[in-house]
């Protein structure tokens, strides 16, 4: 919006996000359980690319730390990834296995695999340095946002003296609570994270093998992650932790002294896409969600998406990721036109 030079002005609470604000974020175009790329790769990452890079040369930081990924693999899966190696669709990103990748930490295994075009986004300095930049150019408003204090008068919506054509709530996993769009079906999935100091495991690559362990710069690593689809709070959990620790063991043969442990909640959808677009029945209120466990990768394409459809009404946003997916009943059982 602010590229394309569109009015428009950004509702955020002061305290920010548990979710995304002490977040570094990996992306990652495959997916190692099932050796394939990830869901539109192709698309989503050069739009990824190119806006993480605008933003960094707007603001003079770097915020995308690209680091190939590594897992271990059995000589049956090793076979298969060097197939897919030589299938023109997934060559881009995939690199022949080598055994001579991995130099120490991880002992019980000896064949891996690589993956290139990932890293990770260091979404909390982004965050905070994107704040302050929004907030100097007078788009940023901190607040608390109340669905009570909105008003619809005019053809516009009205909060706190700001009017606008339309309002899209981007709110994470808060949005279950949103009376607007009560029936999209979010199954909000808690997270927890530990981060760890381990000055002998090489700091090149992301490893990911059922948990990933991602290194942050100074033998810092983030470790993680857990899913837990039943509490939906904030608080860190011992067992969850002894579990993340536990497969660590597993993992890295080396010793490492525990920092930190905390938790957030993604913001999922259960088809696991992303939803997005203005409301079926009423056209001020819109929304932009269902990011789950991929938001890097993710937020950038969809947003694009997202002006589009706001700019010119008649777009076609792609069946898969409309709100019009969740039946036209089920969107807007509360909604005021
Ligand atoms: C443990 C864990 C590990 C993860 N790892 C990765 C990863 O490696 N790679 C990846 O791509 N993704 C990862 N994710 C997912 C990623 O964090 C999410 O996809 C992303 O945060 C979703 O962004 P969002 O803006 O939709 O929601 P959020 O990050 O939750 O942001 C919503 C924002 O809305 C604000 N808000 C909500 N309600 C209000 C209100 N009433 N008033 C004012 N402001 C409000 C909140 O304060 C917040 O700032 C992980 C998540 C977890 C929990």
């Amino acid at each position: 919006m602010y590229k394309a030079g569109h009015k428009f002005k950004i509702v955020s609470c002061p305290e920010g996000s548990l979710t995304s604000d002490v977040a570094t974020r990996r992306y990652n175009p495959a997916i190692f359980d099932k050796l394939a790329k990830n869901w539109n790769v192709d698309e989503l990452l050069p739009v990824m690319t190119n806006l993480y890079q605008d933003i960094e040369n707007e603001l003079g930081q770097q915020f995308l730390h690209p680091v190939d990924f590594t897992q271990p693999l059995n000589e049956n899966e090793i076979r298969v990834w060097n197939e897919r190696i030589f299938d023109g669709d997934f060559s881009d990103y995939m690199e022949s296995a080598d055994i001579g990748w991995i130099k120490r930490g991880m002992d019980n295994f000896n064949l891996f695999n690589r993956v290139g075009k990932s890293g990770y986004l260091d979404l909390a300095k982004l965050l905070a340095e994107l704040k302050k930049f929004f907030k100097e150019k007078g788009h940023l408003i901190e607040a608390n946002f109340k669905y009570q204090d909105i008003g619809f008068i005019n053809g516009h919506i009205t909060w706190h003296g700001v009017t606008a054509k339309t309002i899209v709530f981007c709110e994470g996993h808060h949005a279950t609570k949103n009376p607007y769009f009560k029936n999209i079906s979010f199954i909000p999935t808690k997270g927890e994270l530990i981060e760890i100091e381990c000055n002998k495991l090489p700091e090149d690559y992301i490893i990911d093998e059922n948990l990933f362990v991602m290194p942050m710069g100074n033998s810092r690593f983030k470790v993680g992650a857990s899913y837990d689809y039943s509490k939906q709070n904030g608080k860190t959990v011992l067992d969850t932790k002894a579990d993340l620790l536990s497969r660590l063991d597993r993992l890295i043969s080396l010793p490492y002294k525990i920092i930190s442990h905390w938790s957030g909640i993604r913001p999922a959808v259960s088809d696991r896409r992303p939803v997005l677009g203005v409301h079926p029945n009423n056209q001020h209120i819109a929304v932009f969600n269902g990011l789950g466990t991929k938001g890097v990768i993710l937020a950038p394409y969809f947003a694009r998406e997202m002006m589009y459809s706001l700019v010119n009404r008649n777009y076609i946003l792609d069946k898969e990721i409309d709100i019009r997916r969740f039946s036209e009943e089920s969107v807007s059982r509360r909604c005021i036109s």
